[in-house]
């Protein structure tokens, strides 16, 4: 924990940069606690797009930096640490992807938001696990979907809409993490509490969920059900905005299979107010990125945002 003076340099440094803080739910509490918007990726792109600060301080992981420096041209994008990467979005490089896209005719791709901006300017459109359904709803009935890159997600809507897709095999280490067997456990002992889950999570997990939502979804859930306890299947991060904004609910995070943090990112936890604070008084390292790149992922981008109002 950092002391108050700390975080009043942060955020005096702030103030006279004239910068936005964005975070994700998945940083640690006192990030979460000094940010300016906490959100899931979809709350977040939606932030970066329409900020009028000169620069965005984004904690979070490289893609979604990169998602506001598509989104948000014009500003200075700074990111605490630059190893924050993502093992979903690293587990799909672009040749690999292009070769695989080669196979169908004519495809159409919707690729989950977690990608790197060369997936998404091989993409038709972006989705997030908020607006998934949505967008594939929308998505035109005469072609092939390929949807990318993460094979639990597109699993799971293949089974709940019925769409025929073809997935990209990959997959996010942290949702994979849990233990099927530890969570049965927890339900029986406690068989008052309701398993939620992140569909990042894997289908044997999921078949024991009784509410299956993206990380903001989730958060709604907890506040507004009668329900009084849960278990918790998804980056433990999110349990501080859930504690913080229903505290009299109790919250049992779901248990990885080894006695480890596993169900922690430890790219997000790469984060931290120091290098906050570094990265905003040295304006770096900031995140550049080609135009032609940039405006090829714009579009499916702007799409995505379009479809999912
Ligand atoms: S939790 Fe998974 S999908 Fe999210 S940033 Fe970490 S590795 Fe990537």
């Amino acid at each position: 924990m950092k002391s108050h003076t700390q975080i009043e340099d942060l955020l005096e440094l702030k103030r006279r940069k004239n910068a936005v803080i964005l975070a994700h739910y998945y940083q640690d509490s006192d990030i979460q606690d000094i940010a300016d918007f906490i959100g899931d990726s979809l709350d977040l792109a939606r932030a970066a797009k329409s900020t009028n600060a000169d620069r965005i301080l984004f904690c979070g992981v490289h893609f979604m930096a990169e998602g506001a420096k598509i989104l948000n041209p014009s500003r200075q994008v700074l990111i605490p640490d630059l190893k924050a990467g993502c093992s979903l979005s690293d587990g799909c490089p672009p040749d690999k992807f292009a070769a695989f896209k080669k196979q169908f005719d004519n495809p159409f791709v919707i690729s989950y938001i977690n990608c790197s901006a060369e997936i998404k300017a091989l993409s038709d459109v972006i989705c997030t696990s908020t607006n998934a359904e949505k967008i594939l709803s929308r998505a035109p009935k005469d072609r092939p979907i390929i949807f990318a890159p993460d094979k639990n997600l597109g699993g799971y809507l293949k089974k709940k809409t019925g769409r025929d897709m073809s997935l990209w095999n990959g997959s996010c280490m942290v949702h994979e993490t849990f233990s099927r067997r530890k969570i049965i456990d927890l339900k029986t002992e406690y068989p008052d509490a309701e398993l939620i889950a992140h569909p990042e999570c894997v289908e044997e997990l999921l078949k024991h969920a009784e509410f299956i939502g993206s990380t903001s979804a989730l958060l709604k859930h907890v506040i507004s059900s009668p329900v009084k306890k849960f278990i918790v299947a998804t980056e433990a991060g999110i349990l501080h905005q859930m504690q913080k904004q229903a505290p009299t609910k109790i919250l049992i995070p779901a248990p990885p299979e080894a006695s480890c943090a596993c169900n922690e990112c430890p790219y997000m936890k790469l984060n931290t107010l120091d290098k906050m604070y570094a990265a905003l008084d040295t304006e770096k390292p900031e995140l550049f990125m080609n135009e032609d790149l940039r405006l090829r992922a714009l579009k499916p981008l702007e799409l995505m945002l379009e479809w999912s109002n």
